[in-house]
Parts: structure tokens; C-alpha cells; sequence
């Protein structure tokens, strides 16, 4: 574990790690080094981005976890991780629903985490699934290579591991395909109680207000410093629950937009709640460690602290890149099945890049302010070859547009629709193609934006 601290106060602040941070020299008096005298150490001040009065660390854990123990959720991964006494089901339990939950709302996430297990409780079950399956499960859920990962290291497990998870946060991170630093700590904290820290977006949250981190919470140094705090603070004999409450708080009461911080069990310990009631933070920092301007940690001098926004000072995270817009012509080919129902034509994408394995109407990207004549044409010749016969551009019918934001593309598919009389005959030198039912079509594995399209 590597602690953090600041350098002394000569030359610029930086970071120290390894044992000269658990020990850092005494801080040289300024009036005494130009006396060329050697100073006496003064005790270093508390540093404000730090934990570094054990008693105070340990009142934290306290409160943290007896309001964790009052007030959590009741998850069904929860239950598991409590009610599984095999190390490797509990930890393919909590797997799954770290994946799960990367980037989508617990709700959300719920009733698919329940038919998952349902359908494959072991990771033995999961190994055997194909990616059909996976694909159709997770159909909805978003960022599907997530369910192909897990299903690809779950089969590395029962085939290269013995079926046995590994044991650590560094192992789990090292061995399985699709395993971060997150997820690794996560799932080594809750199965296995291993006393490491987790980082997410919640701890970030947490952790940057707690300690007025207010430089840009993505960047390499302050993320180092938050993963340096999280295992210093985790709770030795509960890590799990200490993480899993840190992220409760994170979800539940210190939201991004307005945090509930009157009802907050770990309120006293907050630095940013205390600038906020009493303009500065306490005790104030002395200047050579937070070097006003220079302190990596600190809000940037060009965007100070700002009165109207209290708490919300932190994090701060630089501008996000916008997301690129796309245009899409899509086609509803539409045909009568056999008992006089309607049918439609979905081919499968390619099993890499956006939405691989996925299953959608014919589609085809468009350049930006193509003229809609031109659209129908260059459309119609892209369905020739799935119909196997010629396609006029007058016979498409434009429905609409239908915009999903994808996390970095802004997608918007111009819809049109097609009825075709008589058999169609798919070419299998194509894409792997099917006419499904809009019954069929719901249990396929297509995306929610195909969904939206029909
Ligand atoms: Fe978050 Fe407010 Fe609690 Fe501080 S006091 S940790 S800002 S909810």
C-alpha cells in the first residue's frame, strides 16, 4: 500500500511515496535554513487533502459503517455476497453485478442482475452460454462488450484456472479479460475481505469533498491520490462493507447536484461542508502545503472556490469531449409471414467495434447533409443486394428520425420503411440475416436504439 504525502516545502509541492511518505522528514523551518542552522521539527500541520490523524480515520470508518449498517439497500447482490459460502459463486456473484453496474442506474440493473443468475448461477454455466445468449440477455442494458467480456473471462476461469477465481485484487486484475482496478478491489473487498480500497465515481465524489480535492478528479495525480487514500481508509476487518458504504453514500446522500449534507453520517469529518459554513477550511493550511497557485490538489487559481456553489466545488472534472454526431439511414423491410402477421428483416453486426454481435435493420452510415434524395438512393442500392432484386429509391418511405445518444456518438438514424411482396432470398454470402416477428424482434439481441427505430 503506498501512502501519499507532501514533499517539504522547498522547491515545488509533489507527491512522496513508499516509506518516505509514512515517515516524511520534518518540514525545515524557513527563517533557520537561511540561517544555514539546522532547524527543530516542527510537528507537520494536518495537510488538508489528507487523513493523516489516525483517530480521525477511524471515526470516519465508525460512523461510516454504522449508518451503512442502518440505512443500506437491500440488492440482491447483496444477499448473495452475505448468503454464498463458496469463495468462487460469491465472487462470480459480485462480479457479475460490478459489471453490471459499470455506467447504468442500480434499478436498471436489478431485474437483469436476477435473470442472469437465474439462467447462469456458476461460472461453469456461463462459460458453457454462447454469446447469442449473453447478447439477448443483455440486450438493453447498454455497452455491450461488457457482457461479452464477462462471458469470455469466465471462460478462461473454468478453462485455464480450474474453474477457481483468483484470490487477490492484483490476480483478479492481472488474470481476467475486462477486470480493472475497480472491479478487482470490489470484488477482492466483498468476497474475499481483502483490505483494499475502491475508486469510483461515487468515491470520487466523496473523497474529493471530504478533502476539498478540487483539481481535475480524471487526471492521473489526483486519481493516484484518491486510490493512495481509498486503501488507506478502508475498514481492516470490514473492507467490503466500507467500500460498498462509501459508494452508498456516493449514490444515496452525497449526490453530484445537491447533497443532503444536514443527514450526512459523515458529515463532521468533510472539509468541503466546513468552507462552506465558515468560508475556509479548518484548520487553515498553511501555505507551504497547499502552495497556494502551485498544490496539485487544490481547485485550479484561475477557478476558485465558488461561494453559490458550496459542496458542489468538488469534484471538478475538465470539460468532457463531445460526442461526434452520425447520421444513419435505417430500412424496416416488412414482409406478411405466414400466418398473415408482419415480419421483419434484421441482420447482424459485425463481432467488433459498436454494438458488436447485435442484431439491427438494415443500415447504413450517411454522410453529414447529404441531400434526402441522394440518402434514398445510396439506401436503395445497399438493399438491392439484401433483397436480391432491384430497389427503387422512390419505394422508400421516409418515417422519421430517431436520435440515441450513444457515451460518444451522437447518433441519429433517418428511418424509412420498405413492404416487399412476395419471398425474399437472402444472400448467405451476406451478414447473417433472419425475419423475425416484433415478438421475435424484442427477444433478439438488438440494441434500444433498434428498438426506438421500430
Ligand atoms: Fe458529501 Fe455533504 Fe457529506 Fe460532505 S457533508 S461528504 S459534501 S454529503
Amino acid at each position: 500500500r503506498q501512502r501519499l504525502c507532501w514533499a517539504p516545502a522547498s522547491g515545488p509541492v509533489r507527491l512522496l511515496r513508499g516509506p518516505a511518505a509514512l515517515h516524511p522528514p520534518p518540514r525545515p523551518d524557513r527563517a533557520a535554513l537561511l540561517a544555514g542552522t539546522p532547524a527543530a521539527a516542527p510537528a507537520p500541520p494536518p495537510a488538508p487533502h489528507l487523513f493523516s490523524d489516525p483517530a480521525e480515520t477511524e471515526a470516519l470508518r465508525g460512523d461510516l459503517l454504522a449508518w451503512y449498517d442502518k440505512c443500506k439497500r437491500d440488492l440482491p447482490w447483496r444477499r448473495l455476497a452475505a448468503m454464498e459460502l463458496d469463495a468462487d459463486r460469491r465472487a462470480y456473484a459480485v462480479w457479475v453485478s460490478e459489471i453490471m453496474l459499470q455506467q447504468t442506474q442500480v434499478a436498471t440493473v436489478i431485474d437483469y442482475y436476477n435473470r442472469w443468475m437465474q439462467k447462469w448461477p456458476t461460472l461453469q454455466a456461463l462459460a458453457q452460454a454462447s454469446l447469442e445468449e449473453v447478447n439477448e440477455l443483455w440486450a438493453g442494458l447498454g455497452y455491450y462488450s461488457r457482457g461479452k467480456r464477462l462471458q469470455e473471462a469466465a471462460r478462461k476461469v473454468v478453462s485455464e484456472l480450474a474453474g477457481r477465481m483468483p484470490r487477490t485484487a492484483e490476480d483478479l486484475q492481472k488474470l481476467l479479460p475486462g477486470v480493472g482496478r475497480y472491479t478487482a478491489g470490489a470484488i477482492a473487498s466483498i468476497s474475499y475481505g481483502q483490505a483494499t480500497g475502491v475508486v469510483d465515481g461515487n468515491v470520487i465524489r466523496v473523497l474529493c469533498r471530504l478533502r476539498c480535492i478540487g483539481a481535475d478528479s480524471s487526471s492521473p495525480a489526483v486519481l493516484d491520490h484518491l486510490w493512495a487514500m481509498a486503501n488507506a481508509l478502508v475498514d481492516r476487518s470490514r473492507p467490503g462493507d466500507f467500500n460498498q458504504a462509501l459508494m452508498e453514500l456516493g449514490a444515496t446522500v452525497c449526490v453530484p447536484k445537491a447533497p443532503l449534507c444536514g443527514e450526512c453520517p459523515v458529515k463532521r469529518h468533510c472539509q468541503a461542508r466546513r468552507r462552506k459554513l465558515f468560508g475556509k477550511p479548518t484548520p487553515v493550511p498553511d501555505v507551504e502545503d497547499c502552495g497556494v497557485g502551485g498544490c496539485p490538489l487544490c481547485p485550479p487559481a484561475t477557478e476558485p472556490w465558488d461561494s453559490s456553489l458550496g459542496v458542489t466545488n468538488f469534484p471538478r472534472k475538465a470539460a468532457k469531449k463531445q460526442p461526434r454526431a452520425e447520421r444513419t439511414a435505417t430500412c424496416v423491410l416488412e414482409r406478411r409471414g405466414c400466418h398473415g402477421a408482419p415480419e421483419f428483416l434484421i441482420v447482424q453486426r459485425p463481432t467488433s467495434g459498436l454494438l458488436a454481435g447485435l442484431w439491427e435493420f438494415p443500415s447504413l452510415p450517411l454522410a453529414q447533409d447529404l441531400p434526402q434524395e441522394q440518402q434514398r438512393e445510396v439506401l436503395a442500392d445497399h438493399l438491392r443486394a439484401w433483397t436480391g432484386r432491384p430497389v427503387a429509391a422512390g419505394s422508400l418511405r421516409l418515417i422519421g428520425e430517431v436520435v440515441h445518444i450513444f457515451s460518444h456518438i451522437h447518433q441519429t438514424y433517418v428511418v424509412y420503411s420498405l413492404p416487399l411482396d412476395g419471398d425474399v432470398t437472402l444472400d448467405p454470402a451476406l451478414s447473417p440475416s433472419r425475419w423475425v416477428t416484433e415478438e421475435e424482434f424484442h427477444a433478439s439481441a438488438v440494441s434500444t436504439a433498434m428498438k426506438k427505430v421500430l
